[in-house]
């Protein structure tokens, strides 16, 4: 700043750091605030004559000491600015937030420029807090994050049984295919296929083999583990990945749901309705070259198991 300044331009600044729509904060190095302007008045309630001279992280305990001397130290040493996003650290200063669509937020989002300030002989003895509010940049991203996850969640599920849908059970199924060769553990698959569907729909109506194709959702989610993938491979047909199992393992585990929706009793108008399927199981070994390959070989596995009476699990000949 200029030495020939007059008096009356050191007011205009004044006025300028006063009214300005950022929040600007001095504190020296043993976080003393010495500067406290009207943002910071505003938001935070507290006048600059109940803030100067008293420790930042003392007034506001969300500001951990131990990172608040961190930055210190640092600005000291390289005095370089530095900066803190929202997105590292939602806000330094726990103001609330005025906006209209305040649902999301009950604080303002800040980001934070840390200016050292140097005496004459270029040694940092204070610095220049300057807090920018960020909410409506922090909600919009947020909102389009949150808007793309229900995209992407819709892309790719299956409405009816809110299973994978075939599209992205495929995806699924190649990303575990390509595991399989790096790591060499073992990984299983099995399509399913509830046997005689058509008379299901034929009889009952189209509504109830819906409620059918859901609850044999729902016997497959509940014997498999978090980690296995499953999907509605098409109308009346399933497919699961169980990852790290062999096909002992999952033989086992096809036949576990293979009985649970034997056990249905599906009612329809008070007539206990009864449904089977069959199974083909299927695991990667040296013969398998791909993993259309793999689900081809389970479906083999499906087809005898069908050719072969049906209401049964058949593991593939590779
Ligand atoms: P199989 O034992 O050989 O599998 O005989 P199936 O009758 O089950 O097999 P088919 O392939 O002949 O018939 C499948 C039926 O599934 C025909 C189709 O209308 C029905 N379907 C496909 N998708 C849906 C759906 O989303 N809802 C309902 N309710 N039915 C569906
Ligand atoms: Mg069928
Ligand atoms: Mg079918």
């Amino acid at each position: 700043m200029s030495a020939s300044i007059e008096l009356k331009d050191i007011h205009w600044l004044i006025d300028m750091v006063q009214n300005i729509d950022v929040g600007l904060v001095v504190i020296d190095l043993e976080m003393n605030v010495q500067v406290w302007n009207g943002f910071m008045e505003n938001h935070s309630g507290l006048l600059t004559a109940h803030v100067v001279d008293r420790k930042l992280n003392e007034l506001f305990t969300d500001i951990p000491k131990d990172w608040l001397q961190q930055k210190l130290d640092t600005l000291c040493v390289l005095k370089n600015k530095a900066f803190t996003t929202w997105e590292q650290r939602p806000y330094l200063f726990k103001f609330k937030s005025y906006r209209p669509i305040t649902s999301n937020s009950e604080f303002m989002y800040q980001n934070v420029t840390f200016l050292p300030l140097s005496d004459i002989t270029q040694k940092v003895t204070q610095v220049c807090l300057i807090i920018y509010d960020v909410t409506d940049v922090a909600l919009n991203k947020q909102m389009a994050l949150e808007a793309n996850r229900k995209l992407k969640h819709l892309s790719h599920t299956d409405t009816l049984t809110q299973l994978h849908n075939q599209g992205y059970w495929r995806e699924c199924c190649q990303a575990e295919y390509k595991r399989h060769t790096r790591t060499q553990q073992p990984s299983s698959l099995i399509m399913l296929d509830i046997d005689h569907f058509k008379n299901v729909n034929d009889t009952y109506g189209h509504p109830f083999g819906d409620e059918v194709i859901k609850k044999v959702a729902d016997c497959i989610r509940e014997n498999m583990r978090e980690t296995d993938i499953a999907g509605r491979y098409g109308g009346e047909e399933f497919a699961l990945i169980l990852v790290d199992t062999n096909l002992e393992s999952a033989k086992l585990v096809a036949d576990r749901i293979r009985a649970s929706i034997e056990a249905l009793a599906l009612k329809h108008q008070n007539k206990v309705v009864k449904i089977t399927s069959s199974f083909g199981v299927s695991h990667i070994t040296g013969n398998v070259p791909n993993y259309e390959n793999w689900i081809k070989t389970a479906d083999l596995g499906l087809y005898i198991a069908k050719d072969t009476g049906r209401n049964k699990v058949v593991v593939s000949p590779h």
